[in-house]
């Protein structure tokens, strides 16, 4: 392991360029509000910096580049490429092919580019200011980013793109307002800052706190708190498990901006073939681990047979009521483009709506008992452990 021996040596640009920002955010943000103060005009222009600037991380470099969970028109790319050189976040090819393997080796600590398992620190932002092992360049997982020319382009020209973005616009915008300085400071770096972090959190906190509902043997989290910063992109969990869905937070209440703006684009045309795990798929995957975490719960009772019983009949009964529930969604899809051919009769389409309320019902109880007896279990007293 990288850290049982002596430390690589330190990446001073790397260090410079992400260490200065923080402390001019923290010193002369807040001594120019105290002094000169920031009007409407800074305030407005800031969020949407900083939403650009994530958006094009989480929807652009994210979900569309790193994972195809969807296609998007070429004037879309060409924002995305924009706003990920104004996040100062690398360019896309070394972005995605470094999550790429993050996804592949998660929790290795000699593969994982930024593994959790080497605290947060490292996850936040060691990882990126000396020369681990892990974290040299290796594109060959990236074959297919080289044939998009936007992203060719982007990396062509990464440092000019960044320095227009970062000090060009928020320098246009300051002269346009009449205050240079204090648009730098809001637009340039307090922006920048914060864009950063919020990312980086997905690759610290989204790793150490929250649930697991779909994978417990790995460490992501989904962290509603942290979907909150970062555009919806906290649900980890569910994201390790299936990373070619668009969505990210998959229930209709769980805050996935990206996932909003993906869809709205779609509508417009601007985005296409979008990846979705089906709502059964996602119901099989947290039931089966529910299961999992209360049998081996009863390793550690002192009479378990009973409740292992239990278990195991509501948990088969609902799962093959659940098998039987997407077949006929399956068949339901089917009798559509059917009707639509005039291939489906009419006393078939009855006897399909029949079978499929029954089942609608008894599915919905199922899960109800399911519900309750997992909430019996975990009321268990310690008394009932070994
Ligand atoms: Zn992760
Ligand atoms: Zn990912």
């Amino acid at each position: 392991m990288q850290f049982s021996s002596e430390k690589p040596p330190i990446i001073w640009t790397n260090l410079l360029v992400l260490g200065l920002p923080p402390l001019i955010a923290i010193i002369l943000v807040p001594w120019y509000g105290l002094t000169h103060g920031y009007d409407l005009f800074e305030w407005v222009w800031f969020f949407i910096l900083l939403s650009f600037c994530e958006m094009s991380i989480t929807a652009g470099y994210h979900r569309l580049w790193s994972h195809k969970a969807y296609k998007a028109h070429p004037v879309l790319k060409v924002l995305f490429a924009l706003g990920g050189a104004c996040a100062l976040q690398n360019h896309c090819i070394v972005w995605a092919s470094d999550h790429r393997r993050h996804h592949l080796y998660v929790d290795d600590n000699d593969k994982d580019p930024y593994s959790a398992g080497l605290g947060f620190w490292y996850s936040h932002f060691g990882w990126m200011i000396r020369e681990y092992e892990s974290v040299k360049d290796d594109l060959s997982n990236v074959d297919d980013l080289y044939k998009e020319p936007v992203l060719v382009w982007q990396k062509k020209y990464y440092l000019p793109l960044t320095l227009l973005m970062n000090i060009g616009l928020p320098i246009l915008l300051g002269y346009i307002n009449g205050d240079i300085w204090g648009s730098l400071l809001l637009l340039g770096f307090l922006r920048l800052v914060l864009s950063q972090h919020f990312t980086y959190l997905i690759n610290s906190a989204a790793h150490i706190w929250g649930s697991r509902p779909y994978d417990p043997n790995q460490t992501a989290r989904d962290n509603s708190f942290i979907a909150l910063l970062t555009y919806g992109e906290g649900y980890h969990n569910y994201h390790h498990t299936f990373a070619w869905d668009y969505r990210n937070g998959v229930k209709w209440y769980h805050y996935d901006p990206t996932k909003w703006f993906i869809k709205f684009c779609s509508w417009l045309k601007l985005t296409s073939n979008l990846r979705t795990c089906s709502s059964w798929r996602q119901e099989r995957t947290r039931i089966e681990v529910q299961y999992r975490n209360a049998m081996a719960k009863c390793e550690k009772l002192i009479d378990p047979a009973l409740w292992r019983k239990q278990l195991e009949s509501e948990y088969h009964n609902l799962l093959k009521t659940l098998n039987h529930w997407a077949e006929l969604r399956q068949q339901w899809y089917e009798k559509e483009s059917r009707m639509l051919q005039d291939k489906f009769h009419e006393m078939d389409a009855a006897h399909l709506q029949r079978r499929y309320n029954e089942l609608k019902i008894r599915l919905r109880n199922q899960r109800k008992s399911w519900k309750a007896l997992l909430n019996d279990f975990s009321m268990l007293s310690p008394s009932h452990a070994i």
